[in-house]
């Protein structure tokens, strides 16, 4: 079985699986696990904030923002198709009380002139917009980086607004846009970033900010069920994750873009967008893609269908070429 329904599914590596072993571990309650310390000061780091808070899941990132960022009531803009709105279970709603505005996001970020719209139209009716989020990659356009002009326009159109970055795949669109994850976090007031995605950690993201957002951020945490003990185990999967497993993203990006051509040049009418594989994220638009799941199955492959309908294929640290390869060709012969 290929599995590539998505970049989550990795297994960490036998070296990886040592060096987690080995972690210094502490209460991380009483702030005493070391190596949970080191991963949130390295992740603050390479994102340019002062610290750092490590959380279960991207999201949870999510949702202890939110809730340190908003008050009940506060209206959020987010993108129409963002993981905030279509694939956290209502979280933000019953976590934050908050009311999320979806603005068109067609080019992969949301539509800075709507953006600005909604800004002023809100600032009117005194009720004026608490917090932007914006998803980079933005996975439903098939993992679309957002460079620094793109955010620049955002920034211009949020008018002084402040901007979350909801970064579970910052990793990607660093390294596909050859730039530091710090360059696109500014003008951001925090970022949430996924180890367990194409860093192929087990668990865990991190969430980064001031100092004073990451303090009332840890009691947002607790509230959440989130204070963590002896987590330097898992810190350690994400140490190794940053240390070996950053720059080989690359390698997914390029299988990404070469399993989109071969279904495109062996089937000239299929609607993979080749032109379109920025990141790890390929989009395939096929008739009745439930049917077309289950062909795949058949044939030996997992992979998604969006809400949208667009079948979703991600590569990973589990696939290599030969993988790859085998996949593209289950994938002509189910359709
Ligand atoms: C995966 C993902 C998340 C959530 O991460 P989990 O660890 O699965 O909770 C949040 N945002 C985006 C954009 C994601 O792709």
């Amino acid at each position: 079985m290929i599995d590539l329904r998505s970049d989550t599914v990795t297994k960490p590596s036998p070296a990886m699986r040592a060096f987690m072993i080995e972690a210094e571990v502490g209460d991380d309650g009483y702030g005493e696990d070391p190596t949970v310390s080191a991963l949130e000061r390295r992740v603050a780091a390479l994102t340019g904030f002062e610290a750092g808070l490590f959380v279960a899941s991207g999201t949870m990132g999510n949702q202890v923002a939110l809730r340190t960022l908003t008050q009940p009531g506060d209206p959020v803009i987010v993108s129409a198709r963002a993981h905030l709105l279509q694939f956290e279970a209502g979280a933000s709603a019953k976590n934050s009380s908050i009311q999320l505005l979806a603005v068109d996001d067609r080019h992969g970020y949301p539509d800075p002139d709507q953006v600005a719209d909604l800004v002023r139209q809100y600032r009117r009716l005194h009720n004026p917009i608490r917090l932007i989020a914006v998803e980079n990659t933005h996975m439903p356009s098939g993992g679309v980086p957002i460079d620094q002009t793109v955010m620049n326009a955002i920034i211009e159109a949020a008018d002084g607004t402040p901007i979350y970055i909801d970064g579970a795949r910052l990793w990607n669109a660093a390294v596909a846009l050859d730039v530091t994850p710090a360059g696109l976090c500014q003008g951001a007031i925090a970022v949430s970033t996924c180890l367990s995605k194409g860093l192929a950690a087990p668990m865990g993201s991190v969430l980064s900010g001031s100092q004073e957002f990451i303090e009332r951020a840890r009691i947002e945490r607790a509230r959440l069920g989130g204070r963590l003990r002896q987590a330097g185990i898992m810190a350690a999967g994400g140490l190794y994750a940053l240390d070996h497993n950053m720059s080989r993203l690359a390698d997914d990006h390029r299988r990404a873009r070469s399993l989109a051509a071969s279904i495109k040049t062996q089937l000239p009418s299929a609607t993979a967008d080749v032109l379109g594989v920025r990141t790890n994220i390929v989009l395939l638009k096929v008739q009745e893609p439930h049917q077309y799941l289950a062909r795949l199955h058949e044939h030996g492959v997992l992979c998604n269908v969006l809400p949208a309908g667009d079948v979703r294929l991600v590569t990973h640290y589990d696939l290599d070429d030969r993988a790859i390869e085998l996949a593209a060709s289950r994938i002509l012969a189910s359709l």
